[in-house]
């Protein structure tokens, strides 16, 4: 398998899942775990203990495969082993883990599963005040804003769909939280499908059903995310479309997410499929640049960093469909620069794009000379030819630009490339196009289109 450096890979992957789970959960389960081999497409990560062993992988399995894949996109699955239980870190987790368990002294006899499902509720860090409207969110937006004011009456159920890390969890819990304070006596709960799922199948085990639905029944704003995992589980569908048919006729609010409308969503009850559809569906898509550019802006306001016009602008062009790399690309940003203690310029910040963006998008030189040429619709070979005509002499020279920065071609190499130019013509295209890119707008709107198009194709 080619993944050359585990640790590091694994440091990655670490990044991002602090990113989702909170602080003590982090350094309780996750900080003192390891990859410490990997066979073929199998990683052996290590954990410390038993328990750790059986909260990670129910907890954050889905999460650090995906994460690993992303990276490393060979890898399918996880093996995990627990290293040697004399080690202090084992008894730090036990001890942590007991104190977890008191915490929630309401409940002393409680299961593993149910433990942490109670932990999952809302997570007050989603609001509206720090979510960000864009063309590409607003009529969910507007539907949730709505739902806020008149629970259970005018959008019931309300269903939100769209790709991953396009903020409909946010949207969700933000409903959630708004509701809450206005009216701290309402029963809310937010649980994800595969959540449901698994409650419902233990409640089989247990001979419970029928407690585990009454329970649900009972809520004023029922919310589940991520309802495709719905899809194929036959039993969970019944007995959830029971639930639903009592809140609804209850007058309880009852919003859904998917990461897909729910005419897509494959082997689902049709009965289930006209609830889903039977009240308000909007959808989230990607946003669009000014959006990138505002979402950073925020980001960096709450976490009080700052960083110039242009480099918020190259982030921008860069990370474009999932909001939650935009986060990611500013935490990593965020910690680069405590170590520095200084802002970032746009090189550096380039250089961590680089090793953490572009490199995992293999960008070829035939890319960009096909993604140029097709832009300026030309043909590839009016890019390597000596003509001096304005309309191949500007493609030329983006072509060149991009080969320097984004493919970090040396300029002997691009030169060669280019019918055995010199050097110094390619430093000099180089230089040019650095410089009017900053004062020439339209050439800047060319080139970020440019890169878009080249991103994209990954
Ligand atoms: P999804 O559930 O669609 O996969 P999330 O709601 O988990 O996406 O969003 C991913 C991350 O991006 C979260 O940290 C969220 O706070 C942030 N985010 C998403 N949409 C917005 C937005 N419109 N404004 C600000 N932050 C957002
Ligand atoms: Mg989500």
């Amino acid at each position: 398998m080619p993944i050359l450096d585990p640790e590091k890979l694994w440091k990655e992957v670490l990044s991002e899942l602090e990113l989702l789970v909170s602080k003590a959960n982090f350094s309780t389960w996750l900080q003192n775990t390891n990859v410490i081999d990997t066979k073929q497409d199998t990683i052996l990560l290590s954990v410390p203990n038993s328990f750790a062993k059986e909260w990670i992988q129910n907890k954050y399995h889905k999460f650090i495969i995906k994460a690993l894949r992303r990276i490393e996109p060979s890898i399918k699955s996880i093996e995990y082993t627990i290293c040697n239980q004399s080690n202090p870190v084992y008894k730090k987790n036990v001890m942590r883990y007991k104190e977890l368990l008191t915490e929630t002294k309401e409940l002393p006899q409680m299961e593993f599963n149910e433990f942490y499902e109670n932990e999952e509720s809302l997570n007050p860090r989603y609001t509206f005040d720090n979510f960000i409207v864009g063309s590409f969110n607003e009529l969910a937006h507007a539907a949730a804003m709505a739902v806020t004011k008149n629970p259970g009456t005018q959008y019931n159920p309300l269903f939100i769909y769209g790709g991953v890390g396009l903020g409909k969890t946010h949207l969700l819990q933000a409903i959630g939280n708004q509701i809450k304070l206005q009216n701290k006596n309402l029963k809310i709960k937010y649980i994800t499908s595969e959540k449901f799922s698994n409650g419902l199948v233990q409640s089989l085990q247990n001979n419970q059903v029928h407690a585990f639905k009454e329970m649900h029944k009972q809520y004023d704003l029922l919310i589940v995310d991520d309802v495709q995992f719905f899809a194929g589980r036959q039993k969970t569908q019944e007995e959830f479309f029971h639930v639903f048919n009592t809140l609804y006729e209850n007058n309880k609010q009852i919003i859904f997410s998917s990461d897909r409308s729910p005419k897509s969503i494959p082997d689902i009850e049709e009965r289930l499929r006209s609830r889903f559809e039977g009240g308000m569906m909007a959808d989230v898509s990607e946003p669009e640049y000014e959006a990138r550019i505002a979402i950073l802006k925020s980001k960096l306001e709450i976490k009080s960093l700052s960083l110039s016009e242009e480099v918020v602008e190259h982030i921008a062009s860069i990370i474009k469909n999932n909001i939650r790399e935009l986060e990611g690309m500013l935490n990593l940003i965020c910690g680069q620069t405590n170590l520095l203690g200084k802002v970032l310029s746009l090189i550096e910040v380039k250089d961590l794009l680089n090793k953490n963006i572009y490199s995992r998008k293999k960008i070829t030189f035939n890319k960009i000379i096909k993604t140029v040429a097709t832009f300026y619709e030309i043909e590839e070979q009016n890019l390597f030819e000596k003509s001096r005509k304005k309309e191949h002499v500007l493609p030329r020279q983006v072509a060149m630009y991009l080969l320097r920065e984004d493919f970090n071609g040396s300029y002997p190499f691009i030169g060669q490339k280019f019918g055995g130019r010199d050097h110094t013509t390619v430093i000099h295209a180089y230089e040019k196009i650095s410089r009017d890119n900053k004062k020439d707008q339209q050439l800047k709107n060319q080139i970020q289109k440019i890169r878009e198009l080249l991103y994209e194709q990954n």
